[in-house]
């Protein structure tokens, strides 16, 4: 037998549910006084692109352990702790991964989650198979639609995903989305110093005037594989300097209360561009999300170093009821604010990765 390294999985134990306490009447509420509005599911946690970002090859890949078939949450136990979550208040699901396109009849799960009533319903995708998928996903009942694209240009959009992806394909993908009307399409686009800030201008110019939005992020240290450093970030603010010295910028209101994106209209109406400042102004104050990994965990926080095992709750017989208490028992101690207070030294420490966790 040849000897085989296997990368280590990171963040993936699961933390004790908290002991019943006091709870005070009215909404949930964590121990910061935030709310619960936002649910963000990962569907798988395998992805066909390789973002050096994200899923680096040299970790992700052929030995990797990705989860087992028989791991992964099936759509009826997603629908199931999406509605006991919709009862705590939420009021909008993003389904994520991974790529949430390779989970075979994707369709097939927004249907469900429609049926719920009374939900927003996103994804987050790369893109690349949503030429093929739009339509359906619509027709689904699905709301809107994230695409991912760092570079208009061949040579940078290639070096980044790491899987020789063509932009053209991409943008097909978007076209498709809005044709079926999940426009507007927003457009996220991972900002990484001396990889692709050059093409910043041309993305913002492509997209301006067609009613989509793009989300220019700060590269941040998720995960424990991407070799994150603070010289690789492009602050926000510089993005917003270099965008209005040729299309000048007004501020624009939160859509929401915790929208995670700063949004900024083009003072000519030509349209409306967001800045996702995780790094240099961090959001904690009104974060709203919770993330249910592939295998059923519940995240407080994309940066956690562990889960609490939802689907042992769900697969153990429990009802909805205790899952219940279990999610609020959770959620009345989190007590996250990682970006909050993010030094060189916690940006090292292990932590889950997105690509598990979900966007
Ligand atoms: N595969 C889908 C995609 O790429 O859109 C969904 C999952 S991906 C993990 C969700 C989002 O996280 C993408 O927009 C991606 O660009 C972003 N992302 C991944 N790693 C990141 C990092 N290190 N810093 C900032 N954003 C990151
Ligand atoms: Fe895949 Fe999305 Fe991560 Fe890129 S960012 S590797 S597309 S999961
Ligand atoms: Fe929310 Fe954690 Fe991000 Fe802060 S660091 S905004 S608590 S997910």
């Amino acid at each position: 037998m040849t000897d085989r390294i296997i990368p280590i999985v990171d963040g993936r134990s699961a933390r004790p549910i908290p002991a019943a306490r006091p709870r005070p009447a009215g909404p949930l509420r964590d121990a910061l006084g935030r709310g619960l509005r936002d649910l963000r599911i990962s569907v798988t946690d395998r992805c066909n692109f390789r973002c050096t970002y994200c899923m680096p090859k040299d970790v992700f890949g052929p030995d990797y352990p990705f989860l087992p078939r028989g791991e992964v949450l099936t759509f009826e136990e997603i629908v199931r702790l999406a509605r006991v979550f919709k009862g705590h208040g939420i009021e909008k699901v993003r389904l994520t991964g991974g790529e949430p396109l390779l989970r075979r009849n994707l369709e097939r799960l927004v249907e469900m989650l429609a049926g719920l009533g009374g939900l927003d319903l996103t994804l987050t995708t790369n893109g690349s198979l949503l030429a093929r998928k739009a339509r359906a996903l619509a027709d689904a009942g699905l709301n809107r639609v994230t695409v991912s694209l760092d570079a208009l240009d061949d040579p940078t959009f290639k070096a980044m995903n790491d899987v020789d992806f063509p932009v053209a394909k991409v943008l097909e993908g978007i076209a498709a989305a809005a044709e079926a009307g999940l426009a507007p399409v927003k457009i996220n686009m991972v900002v990484k110093r001396g990889v692709n800030e050059h093409a910043v201008l041309p993305m913002a110019r492509h997209f301006r005037g067609t009613g989509h939005i793009v989300r220019f992020i700060e590269f941040m240290d998720v995960g424990s594989s991407n070799g994150w450093r603070m010289d690789d970030v492009v602050p926000s603010a510089e993005i917003l300097r270099t965008i209005a010295a040729e299309a000048p910028l007004v501020p624009a209101e939160p859509s929401h209360v915790g929208e995670v994106a700063e949004r900024w209209r083009y003072a000519d109406g030509s349209g409306e561009i967001g800045v996702i400042s995780s790094v240099t102004r961090a959001f904690c104050r009104g974060c709203n999300r919770a993330r249910i990994s592939t295998e059923g965990r519940l995240y407080t926080c994309l940066f956690a170093d562990s889960g609490y095992d939802l689907r042992a709750l769900v697969r153990g017989g429990a009802g909805d009821a205790e899952i219940s208490e279990a999610i609020a028992r959770i959620w009345s101690v989190r007590a996250d604010r990682y970006s909050e207070i993010r030094t060189a030294e916690t940006a090292r420490q292990r932590k889950v990765e997105m690509s598990y966790i979900g966007g």
